[in-house]
């Protein structure tokens, strides 16, 4: 239910509505506390003591079945041995914490939880970013001055690191939007993140000297940037500020991957600036219970294991979150004693993925938890993934709205915004996801016994209820749908005529009037939750699938509200040939969802290897003059970095367009009426190039089908071979394949076993698609890839949804077409070239990219150099390859 729900895109990575599963604001003072341990005790009989035993809660209602260790799929490791982990280290000495009374346990929730709960509401601001510095690590830095303001970094920096910071600074200065595109290896992340972070720290500095102990947090909760459209707060460098003006912005560092912010994380090690740290990831990689850690939904796992406290549920295995309990109980990390581990010159200062889990595990508290508790410390640093910033839900649900405030905002790799926005605007799901929407909420509501909640639940379901019942008529009888015409379109889907579909499906379907009724709904949604948490039915850590599903829907409906009715959105209907039928309604504008998440931010800098045409990422993101909102309403600074710097001799790029008189084309039609010979081409380029390139090749497909294609033609031509133990052979060489689904883990493990074979003779092959996790934001540097091969041309499929956005550019759908392939090619390319004395060859195997449309051609080549390009000099082992 929940994936059909949320937006799929390739090109993003996974949403967790459970971002922050912390609804600490529900939980009544009696609720369970089982967090005191007396050191004496021996924990192998009974385990810690509790202060107060846990309500038994109600049995769970006979629509909804109990989950089982089965469905979890969870490790048999019980917790009489998790207790014992805890208990001894190493060295056999107890880790137990000191003990504390129960009075002071459930102070310390009700504290957390109201801190929460106002932060949740707006009614309480962050406290300032800590900001804090460390000397010893300056020593070692240079010293340089960007646009007046003085930066410390570890190495000299380049001309074009030279030109990020200047354009970042500039943007901060003057509260702006800034694109910064510098090619792959020239260190952008090490650059914006010394200029940020000086820029943060010049503003403390300047509070300091003013004889403040604090610097204050911002004053209003309505943006400054919202309240005077037209002029900015104040313009100029920092120094030049006026005292009274300043405020100390807090710095969001937002990326795809989990990769891309353990880099950025590798960078901040080796800079003296040492803001408070907050690194907001989902549990997949942080929880460390011993059963949910080895469950496939973690999510679902940690509410089951924080809702069944008796452990009725799954058979006495889970009894609550022993690693959260004892956070708690101690007070981890938020009391001075713990948090000065994360405070500069502390062992955490700076932390990764790994550093944390670590410490959770030493300290038995719960890393997820930790992170977010470090935020509401007023952490001077936030990195987060793109659904923290973009996906509605999980924006509002775990306050990320209050950590954007005032903001500086560092997007990477912000090529994927406008889709990853669009997707998170998007609405979409089956017959059966509405039905099971409603259902569960009424199920849970019922389960209360309370008249008050099943009337609630039937309020806040209405509007799903009215949209099933639409969608059931309309997939069959579309005429009949007076309020919303439908047409049909070639492919058998329906959509609505004038744009104006998903608005009026809304509003007169849906019976939601306005943003204020969905506000309303929010809101009784939330005290259906509490119901639901005093009922024993949610964990208190975290809130149900069926919780964020309606909370979810019904914060897209809001979007959809204000925007819908601007032509932003498409309603598609696809008729039910086999399952069931469903419904789309499309942002077609990256706007929507990026200025409700960042219209009140201090600015925002998007930084990638591949960011032109802006003139069209301007207008896809809503920042075009005119458009309302200050800090959009001013032309954004644009700087192309690098782009008169030529290719040196330590790149070959050679575009072939055919092959032994066999043309090259990877377009559906081509493909269709000659795949065999298209195929066999290219594998005759395959046969040349693997023997002659030493250690790693790249090659990356448009699509997935066009991969999978290619792999069951070479394993029928016996190119490709499976060997004893499942190993996979090109043309006699190691090869690892991507298949489509995989997680970030197993993409991950895929690049480390790809990344070791290729070091030894004589190489490996690793075979992926464009737009990928491996074609984007991993490292393949020397060895790994000394061949980069983009076999064809990675344009949109022209499914519907894609179609209905050329629409929606009208004039500019050939631009925005191409230059989403020219983007995709661009960042392939970027693999090969990671840093100055990296050298490689890049063939790129289609007539379009060889000239064969000369309109085309030059562009296509264009982008794959612009991915490419580098500061480099000759170097006679390329000319050998
Ligand atoms: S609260 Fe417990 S179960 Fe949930 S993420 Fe943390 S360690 Fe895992």
């Amino acid at each position: 239910m929940l994936s059909a729900l949320t937006p799929r895109s390739p090109s993003v990575a996974p949403t967790d509505l459970d971002e922050d599963s912390d609804c600490l604001e529900d939980v009544e003072d009696s609720a369970v506390i089982d967090i005191l341990s007396d050191p004496e005790t021996p924990v192998a009989k009974g385990g810690p003591r509790r202060a107060l035993d846990a309500p038994t809660p109600p049995p769970v209602p006979a629509r909804l079945p109990a989950p089982t260790r089965a469905s979890l799929d969870v490790a048999p490791r019980s917790r009489q041995a998790s207790l014992l982990l805890w208990a001894q280290a190493p060295d056999g000495t107890s880790k137990r914490p000191k003990r504390i009374t129960p009075q002071e346990a459930v102070a310390r929730r009700r504290e957390r939880r109201e801190r929460t709960a106002d932060l949740r509401s707006g009614d309480r601001q962050l406290p300032p970013p800590v900001v804090g510095y460390d000397p010893s690590i300056e020593r070692l830095c240079v010293k340089t001055e960007v646009e007046g303001l003085e930066v410390h970094l570890p190495v000299q920096p380049l001309d074009a690191q030279q030109l990020v910071m200047a354009a970042a600074v500039r943007a901060m200065a003057e509260r702006r939007v800034a694109f910064v595109e510098s090619p792959t290896g020239t260190g952008k992340t090490l650059a914006l993140l010394s200029a940020s972070l000086a820029y943060q720290r010049s503003c403390h500095q300047k509070w300091a000297e003013a004889g403040h102990t604090l610097p204050p947090a911002p004053a209003s909760k309505v943006p400054p940037s919202k309240a005077d459209p037209e002029a900015p707060l104040w313009t100029g460098n920092p120094t030049s500020m006026p005292v009274a003006e300043q405020h100390v912005p807090r710095v969001v560092w937002i990326a795809r991957t989990h990769d891309q912010l353990q880099h950025a994380v590798a960078e901040l090690r080796r800079l003296p600036y040492r803001p408070l740290e907050a690194l907001r990831i989902s549990r997949e990689r942080f929880c460390l219970h011993p059963f949910v850690q080895s469950a496939q939904d973690k999510s679902a796992a940690c509410e089951m294991a924080t809702m069944t406290r008796n452990g009725s549920a799954l058979g006495g295995g889970i009894s609550g979150c022993e690693h959260l309990d004892n956070a708690e109980a101690i007070g981890y990390p938020t009391i001075a004693e713990h948090r000065s581990k994360f405070e500069s010159g502390g062992k955490l200062a700076v932390y990764d993925i790994e550093d944390l889990v670590k410490d959770g595990h030493d300290t038995h508290t719960c890393p997820y938890h930790a992170a977010l508790d470090l935020t509401a410390e007023g952490a001077g640093l936030v990195l987060a993934t793109y659904p923290m910033l973009l996906d509605p839900c999980v924006r509002e649900t775990s306050s990320f709205s209050t950590v954007l405030q005032d903001a500086i905002v560092v997007i990477d790799e912000a090529h994927n915004i406008p889709q990853a926005a669009r997707d998170a605007a998007t609405f979409r799901g089956t017959l059966s996801d509405l039905h099971f929407l409603s259902s569960k909420l009424h199920g849970l509501a019922q389960a209360t016994a309370e008249r008050e909640a099943v009337d609630l639940a039937e309020r806040v379901c209405g509007a799903v209820t009215r949209l099933h019942d639409w969608l059931k008529v309309a997939s069959d009888t579309p005429a009949k749908q007076a309020l919303v015409r439908l047409t049909e379109l070639p492919s058998g889907e329906l959509r609505d005529g004038g744009g104006k579909g998903c608005l009026a499906l809304v509003t007169q379907v849906a019976g939601l009037e306005s943003s204020a009724e969905v506000e309303r709904l929010v809101r009784m949604l939330r005290s259906l939750r509490r119901r639901f948490i005093e009922h024993g039915l949610e964990g208190w850590a975290v809130r149900s699938s069926a919780v964020n599903e309606m909370d979810l829907f019904l914060r897209k409906m809001a979007l959809i509200l204000e925007e819908g009715g601007r032509g932003g959105y498409a309603l598609t209907v696809k008729k039910a040939t086999t399952g069931s039928p469903s419904l789309s309604m499309v942002s077609l504008s990256g706007a929507v969802a990026f200025q409700a998440a960042a219209h009140a931010c201090h600015s925002v800098i998007l930084a990638s290897g591949t960011l032109a045409p802006f003139a069209l990422l301007e207008r896809e993101l809503g920042l075009q003059p005119g458009r309302g909102s200050a800090l959009f309403a001013r032309s954004p600074v644009t700087t192309e970095v690098g782009q008169s710097e030529g290719i040196g001799s330590r790149l070959r790029i050679l575009a072939l367009g055919s092959v032994d008189g066999q043309r090259l084309c990877s377009t559906r039609s081509f493909r269709a009426q000659q795949l065999d010979k298209y195929l066999d081409g290219i594998g005759t380029v395959l046969h040349a190039l693997l023997p002659a390139v030493p250690n790693g090749k790249l090659f990356f497909f448009p699509s997935h089908e066009q991969l999978q294609d290619a792999v069951r033609h070479w394993r029928r031509r016996g190119l490709l071979d499976r060997r004893k133990g499942g190993a996979e052979f090109l043309c006699g060489i190691p090869a690892m394949v991507e298949t489509s689904g995989l997680s970030s883990e197993a993409s991950a493990e895929l690049v480390v076993q790809y990344r070791m074979a290729a070091r030894q003779p004589p190489g490996a092959a690793l075979l992926a698609v464009m737009r990928g996790r491996c074609a984007e934001g991993a490292d393949f540097k020397d060895e790994a890839a000394r061949a980069v091969v983009v076999v064809g041309v990675p344009f949109p499929s022209l499914e519907t949804e894609v179609q209905l956005k050329m629409e929606h550019e009208r004039e500019n759908k050939d631009a925005w077409y191409q230059a989403e392939a020219y983007r995709s090619v661009s960042q392939a390319a970027g693999r090969l070239l990671r840093h100055q004395a990296d050298y490689g060859c890049l063939l790129l195997l289609d007539g379009r990219f060889a000239g064969e449309s000369a309109r085309f051609g030059a562009s296509a080549r264009a982008g794959a150099a612009r991915g490419a390009r580098s500061r480099v000099g000759p170097s006679r082992r390329c000319r050998r390859i």
